[in-house]
């Protein structure tokens, strides 16, 4: 069985929300909007049927949005991480909000809110702390209107994972980007994970050359296979499940020969252990 450790859904009213701006939105098919909560649930689960996946990790892109909140609570299958920005004013109350609507972890999208990890979260992360809740970042490339890159470098956590060893902080995509800098940040902390969905087409932008299949076979030396999950960040309008990544990234694993043991901590074991699902 799999777990899918990153994903997304978006219904007409959270992309009303994200306020994306036009100029992005000509990049975006909008067909995800189209479809009610209803259709959402059905796709999912049929797509996690057909690809036997138990359980999949929605990261919200809207806060306290009613359609998120209906989506994850309609299955046990499905588990939300709330999106923070810890630059609104109400910040917390919005976490706790998110909490009480059963979310069971948070996304801070760094690059595209432009906040700094280091200084601008402390009550969130004091917070999540005590409630044991993990936290999903994305730093790097994103499409997004306001993105800051400045923010985007996996290097501002550093502080962070020293001073709150206790919260499972995942980076996602393998850092979008600042490669590098992910496995600088991986030297003896104990609670740093990374995920690997998505297309990662910011290997296209990197100085050097280097495969999917590279960026896999030196994060499991750097990180270990027992600290990588995968994620396939599918939303399931247009197109439907991702099932090219899913099938790249297990190719990728049978050819840098994984044991069964540590196929199956990627797939399925880590996002157990580390968002406590
Ligand atoms: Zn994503």
């Amino acid at each position: 069985m799999i777990i899918d450790g990153h994903a997304h859904m978006i219904t007409e009213s959270i992309a009303k929300s994200m306020k994306i701006s036009p100029h992005i939105l000509k990049y975006m098919n909008q067909e995800w909007a189209k479809h009610s909560v209803k259709e959402h649930v059905e796709s999912w689960i049929d797509a996690m049927d057909k690809n036997e996946i138990e359980k999949t990790v929605f990261m919200a892109t809207a806060h306290l949005n009613e359609d998120f909140t209906e989506f994850i609570n309609s299955s046990n299958r499905f588990v939300g991480f709330a999106r923070i920005n810890p630059l609104l004013p109400n910040a917390l109350d919005i976490l706790k909000a998110e909490y009480n609507n059963s979310m069971k972890g948070v996304k801070l999208y760094a690059t595209n809110d432009g906040f700094d990890v280091s200084c601008d979260c402390n009550p969130i992360y004091e917070y999540c702390e005590k409630m044991k809740l993990p936290i999903v970042i994305h730093f790097g490339m994103t499409i997004g209107g306001k993105s800051d890159l400045f923010h985007g470098n996996p290097v501002m956590l550093s502080r962070v994972l020293r001073d709150f060893p206790n919260i499972n902080f995942t980076i996602a995509h393998f850092g979008a980007g600042f490669f590098r800098e992910l496995l600088m940040l991986k030297y003896k902390q104990d609670n740093l994970f990374v995920d690997t969905s998505g297309t990662n087409n910011w290997i296209d932008y990197q100085d050097n050359p280097f495969s999917l299949k590279d960026v896999f076979e030196k994060t499991i030396k750097v990180f270990t296979p027992q600290n990588i999950i995968f994620g396939s960040d599918t939303r399931i309008f247009p197109g439907g499940y991702r099932e090219n990544i899913l099938k790249e990234q297990r190719g990728i694993l049978d050819e840098l020969r994984l044991s069964e043991k540590d196929k199956e901590d990627i797939m399925y074991n880590n996002a157990k252990k580390v968002f406590n699902i």
